[in-house]
């Protein structure tokens, strides 16, 4: 049989990263990707347990593709579902092959020999206490404008709330070695934007102890070539003001903090054992906002946590007005298996959850148009993502800080190329995009990176 894959990713960036790394281990594995279950030899999901709707996706996804066992495929449940169900999984669906959590994925290459031997039930489970991180040279990077690297995984906080301490082990940070040789690497494939990515990257400490966070983050930013830099998600327990001040003193660095605080209630965030209070964290909105460079903010927020009362909740839409965010994804509370909240009383009923859900985000939509007003006829260098006009005409784009920014051209001027960059004034407000017209041509793309593109949109096309 063939050896071709299929690929789904459900979940956060982590995991978007992730697959991009098991994508670039199958395909120097000798597999091939296609984009449809029906062509693939191998189909994995690499799953996400944060929220039970995701869960439930992926074995719905099971239940409708079994008939394509059959047919000799092979299933392969990984990620968070995986290292949380464990070998349930194969009770739930006995044609899975192979389930493994992503603290295992550096065996990924034995596994899939072992796979290929016709062993039926392979796992990768047990690895949730290695100081070993998912280091490899081959990710197939599917972001055309954006190189991603892993700085840190696992998590050592565990919130009341949360099951990642559970599903993807404990904390271990790479060496900022290898982190900068990552860094030259996409540098020179053309990439001008990094993301660091870890579950909380503030908690980074370099095991050859040369680099703390903030000076990591400085020294990706000297790399030849990177001219954005970009770092989610932070925890405020471990947010120091070194950082505030690297991104205030070198524009490489993008102007956004992304800082999830979860509850403005000093009581609902101690029974989520988050390990701050109120004041600590706006102490630490104090210091972004005293920057002498304009830093966005954006923040996750949990409502109807167990035991929140109307006075907790109304301290959350009072930070909302103190911090000024730019954007907050708010959700309502869900249970979670095998974590400490599940057996806590006072649950908050649903009908409370989406009420409190639908005033925060309506609070939050009034500041984000107040708030936004202060870009209106500003500069704005965006970095061009899709350069195919949109039903208004327009190009789009994105800040240093993260918005988003539909722009117009002058008639007769060619598309600027994706991954370009140019200014923009700024002419209208929306309560999540700014719009404007181009105020200079596009400083063209690199090469290199235009090389990429076309490489991803060929291969691309190649898998359908
Ligand atoms: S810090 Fe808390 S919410 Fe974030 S991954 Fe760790 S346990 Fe989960």
């Amino acid at each position: 049989m063939s050896r071709t894959f299929y690929i789904e990713t459900f979940g956060c960036q982590m995991n978007a990263h992730d697959s991009e790394k098991v994508v670039g281990t199958l395909l120097q594995e000798g597999y091939t990707q296609v984009i449809d279950e029906a062509d693939a030899s191998l189909i994995l999901y690499n799953t996400c347990s944060i929220r039970d709707k995701a869960e439930q996706k992926v074995f719905h996804r099971l239940d409708v593709y079994k008939r394509l066992q059959g047919e000799g495929k092979r299933f392969a449940v990984i990620g968070c579902v995986a290292q949380q169900e464990g070998t349930k999984i194969f009770d739930r669906a006995p044609h899975v092959t192979l389930v493994a959590g992503s603290s295992s994925y550096r065996n990924l290459p034995q596994m899939l020999d072992r796979l290929e031997a016709g062993e039926k039930r392979i796992t990768g489970l047990d690895d949730r206490d290695t100081d070993e991180t998912f280091d490899t040279e081959f990710t197939a990077r599917n972001n055309p404008h954006r190189g991603y690297i892993t700085i840190i995984e696992g998590c050592d906080k565990f919130c009341a709330y949360c099951v990642v301490p559970y599903t993807r082990g404990k904390e271990r940070s790479r060496t900022s070695a290898s982190v900068l040789a990552e860094a030259q690497r996409i540098a020179q494939m053309g990439y001008t934007e990094i993301q660091l990515l870890g579950q909380n990257v503030n908690s980074y400490v370099d095991p050859s102890g040369k680099r703390n966070f903030a000076d990591l983050l400085s020294a990706v930013g000297e790399v030849p070539g990177i001219q954005r830099v970009r770092f989610t998600t932070s925890h405020p327990r471990q947010f120091t003001k070194d950082i505030v001040d690297a991104i205030a003193e070198r524009p490489v660095l993008c102007d956004h903090i992304h800082l999830p605080v979860q509850s403005g209630s000093s009581n609902v965030l101690k029974a989520m054992q988050r390990e701050y209070t109120r004041e600590w964290y706006l102490e630490r909105i104090a210091w972004i906002q005293a920057a002498k460079r304009d830093i966005s903010i954006t923040t996750d927020i949990i409502v109807g946590f167990p035991g929140e009362t109307d006075k907790d909740f109304e301290d959350t839409i009072t930070l909302l007005d103190a911090a000024k965010y730019d954007s907050v994804f708010g959700f309502k509370y869900s249970p979670r298996p095998n974590t400490p909240a599940i057996h806590m009383h006072d649950a908050i009923p649903e009908e409370v959850k989406v009420e409190r859900l639908a005033i925060l985000n309506a609070r939050q939509r009034e500041i984000q148009r107040e708030h936004y007003a202060r870009h209106m006829d500003e500069l704005v260098e965006v970095m061009v993502e899709s350069n195919t006009l949109n039903p208004r005409g327009q190009f789009t784009g994105r800040s240093s800080q993260n918005k988003t920014v539909n722009f117009t051209m002058e008639p007769g001027i060619e598309p600027p190329p994706m991954g370009s960059y140019l200014d923009v004034r700024i002419d209208k407000i929306f309560p999540s995009s700014l719009a404007g017209f181009a105020a200079s041509r596009p400083k063209a793309a690199s090469p290199a990176l235009l090389a990429q593109q076309a490489l991803n949109a060929r291969f691309t096309s190649a898998a359908g």
